[in-house]
């Protein structure tokens, strides 16, 4: 298969970008750490609610629905980054919209980072929202299994899906990756392609179910429109063809 347009750039871009600093360092683990014991927390809550098969049953459509809504916020906050704003907007410029336009400039640069450094803006972030979901919990949890498990899901999807991304631009994913791919549960690098060929489109890059939903009905270009601003990420440079 062909390395698709995105892997050509794999280090430019990435050269004094990979600097270990030491503050951000302890902040990537301790996201990390708390990230586990939250989700220690909830796999022990489904462990004391299951109560029969029933409830095992509806552990699977629980967790897909996880997954699903992931791949859906993936490409709405990737379409908000990649489309207004620019690295100087205020609050989200410097921490949400640069990686989102750097990733267009230099495609291949996220393979060369760690798996901390990939995954710690979507760690902090779900860390955030497990913190309040099981504070709202409360400590005598009497919630369904179907919510743990799609709660479980989804945070897990969240935080793997900058490293599903980085397999989408590996020459050589591992194995497991190549597995995921193929049973349709991470986005293959074909498939996210269409992305950087046209800069625009196919914005989910968690699974990429929802893409061509997305795509074919049109409603985020719709809400460009509305929005009446439009800034093609990477700046206005026609994006390489995956044939040039
Ligand atoms: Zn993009
Ligand atoms: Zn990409």
């Amino acid at each position: 298969m062909r390395e698709p347009p995105s892997n050509r750039h794999s280090s430019r871009g990435a050269r004094g970008t990979n600097r270990v600093d030491p503050v951000r360092k302890v902040a990537e683990i301790s996201a990390l750490a708390i990230l586990v014991i939250e989700l220690a927390v909830i796999l022990g809550r489904i462990s004391t609610s299951i109560d029969g098969w029933r409830d095992v049953v509806w552990m699977v459509p629980a967790a897909f629905l996880g997954v699903l809504l992931t791949d859906f916020i993936s490409g709405v906050v990737h379409w908000l980054c990649d489309t207004f704003g620019d690295e100087t907007t205020p609050i989200l410029g410097r921490h949400l919209i640069a990686p989102f336009r750097e990733h267009h400039r230099a495609p291949g640069a996220m393979t060369q980072h760690g798996m901390l450094r990939v995954n710690h803006n979507n760690c902090v972030g779900i860390v955030i929202v497990l913190g309040v979901c099981l504070w709202l919990d409360g400590p005598e949890p009497d919630g369904p299994v179907f919510g743990y498990t799609f709660l479980l899901a989804f945070a897990c999807a969240v935080y793997l899906t900058n490293t599903i991304h980085r397999w989408a631009h590996q020459s050589q994913p591992p194995a497991v990756a190549r597995w995921l791919q193929r049973l349709g549960l991470a986005i293959t690098a074909a498939h996210h392609a269409r992305h950087h060929v046209a800069g625009r489109g196919s914005y989910c890059i968690t699974t990429g179910w929802l893409n061509p939903l997305l795509d074919r009905s049109q409603v985020l270009l719709v809400l460009e429109r509305a929005g009446g601003r439009r800034r093609r990420a990477g700046g206005r440079r026609p994006m390489r063809r995956i044939d040039d």
